[in-house]
């Protein structure tokens, strides 16, 4: 029976192992195997809300293990760091073997086709300092830190300000204007105002002096201008300064430094700029890289240089026909899913495969209790969105991905559960 190994379990790998268990681990007419570092899922356009107690960091997750037990694949925590092409073998270090203090923690595992799909983080572009002193917005564990700064730097405000007869400021600044950035600092207000009224009374978002800092002529610069002023103009109305034309090139403690000379002050620097994959994949094994460490597909989701491994979601580098890149969206590794699963079982049978079209449905960034962006559905060519209707839309997104890993019913009512316990038990106390 051939072993197919997934490497990542995020948005898309998830996805993915899950629809080929169903499909060829149930009727065994393939092994899957599904590789992550970690033991649970958390779709990551969740992250901004992890940071700001928006969302408990309990309830949102699937959990590897049984996820597995359900869909007929099997799971290993391990991290890969390396393909050996020709034995056909990944190489992990396997989190159990290292947690117990093997000296032999670095195992090879068979394939006979290998799908990674272990995702992007920020990317510092090598500024200096930025790596010592900026909180980086790429997985959970990064998000609880950065909640507990955030929660430890506002309850210390709340004790200062209430012996002080001048308030002083918190000075929070984000760099990179994109969803991530944008999604945060629409957030942060609302963080204090419900600390105000868990028992920190001085504090208000009157106190919170946030730059919102991007390079580019204008933040969201994917979206059309209008519909990036009117982003602008909500999160100014929120009190955030967007500062546009700004490129960083150094930060310290004391904050950020620009190309032209200036210094913005920071008690808090997150670093939400720029997308890379991991250092390790660039020319992994022989296998095609572009700059961002991005592995280089051809149109059917197969690397260039090996048809027996596929990358999908924002590992990979797609050109479309259009001559652009495929983003790297959740919903772009969703949509890169069915092709995937399509192709792997037409490549075991030596049959033709499809190619991936990105169908680009348009972009939703949410503003803590509103949303903007441009949807397209089936014959628009794409229209401002805003509101209520808008935030719906950023809210289905997610739904579909629950939907694809749980099914419609289990998802309405892990929706329904994760609502209780987000109202039920609150991460924003001062012993997080
Ligand atoms: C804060 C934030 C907000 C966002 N908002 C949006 C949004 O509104 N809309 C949108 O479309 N997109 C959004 N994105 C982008 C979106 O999250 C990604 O495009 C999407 O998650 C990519 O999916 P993926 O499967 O390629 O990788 P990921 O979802 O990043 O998953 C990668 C997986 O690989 C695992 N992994 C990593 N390295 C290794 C290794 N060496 N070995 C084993 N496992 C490994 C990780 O643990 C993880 O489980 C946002 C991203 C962030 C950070």
């Amino acid at each position: 029976m051939e072993r197919i190994i997934v490497v990542g379990g995020g948005a898309g790998g998830l996805e993915l192992v899950t629809k080929l268990g169903d499909k060829l681990g149930r009727k065994k007419r393939a092994e899957i195997m599904l590789i992550d570092q970690n033991t649970e899922h958390l779709w990551k356009p969740l992250l901004h809300e992890i940071a700001t107690g928006a969302l408990n960091d309990q309830t949102d997750h699937i959990s590897y293990l049984s996820q597995a037990q359900s869909h007929h694949f099997s799971f290993k925590q391990g991290k890969l760091i390396n393909i050996d092409r020709d034995n056909k073998q990944v190489i992990i270090t396997d989190a159990n073997r290292a947690a117990l203090g093997y000296s032999d923690a670095d195992v090879a595992i068979n394939y006979d086709v290998l799908v990674i799909a272990i995702g992007c983080t920020s990317n510092d572009f090598g500024t200096p300092g930025v790596k010592e002193h900026a909180i980086f917005l790429d997985d959970q564990k990064s998000a609880i830190k950065l909640r507990k700064i955030l929660l430890s730097t506002f309850i210390r405000f709340d004790m200062d300000a209430a012996n002080a007869a001048q308030q002083s400021k918190i000075k929070i600044a984000i760099v990179g204007g994109g969803a991530t950035g944008i999604e945060l600092a629409s957030e942060l207000p609302n963080m204090v105002n419900t600390l105000k009224t868990s028992g920190y009374p001085n504090l208000g978002e009157q106190m919170l002096d946030i730059s919102l800092v991007e390079a580019a002529d204008r933040i969201s610069p994917a979206l059309p201008e209008k519909v990036s002023l009117g982003i602008t103009k909500t999160l100014q109305n929120m009190g955030v300064k967007v500062l546009t034309k700004t490129m960083i090139v150094k930060a310290d403690n004391e904050g950020l430094y620009t190309k032209d000379g200036q210094t913005i002050a920071a008690d808090i620097i997150v670093w939400a700029a720029g997308v890379k994959a991991p250092d390790f994949l660039n020319n992994i094994a022989g296998l095609e890289s572009n700059r961002n460490n991005q592995l280089v597909v051809k149109p059917t989701l197969q690397s260039t240089r090996d048809d027996t491994i596929f990358v999908i979601g924002d590992s990979s580098s797609c050109m479309q026909d259009n001559g652009k890149l495929v983003s790297p969206t959740a919903q772009a590794a969703h949509q890169m899913v069915p092709v995937c699963a399509y192709n792997i079982e037409k490549s075991m049978n030596d049959l033709p495969m499809k190619k991936f079209k990105y169908n680009d449905k348009g972009i939703i960034i949410s503003l803590h209790n509103t949303a903007q962006g441009v949807v397209s559905m089936i014959g628009s060519k794409g229209f401002h969105a805003k509101g209520c209707f808008a935030l719906l839309i950023h809210r289905v997104l997610y739904r579909m991905h629950l939907a694809s890993l749980l099914g419609i019913c289990r998802t309405v009512r892990f929706t329904l559960a994760a609502r209780v316990i987000n109202k039920t038990k609150s991460t924003l106390s001062g012993d997080k």
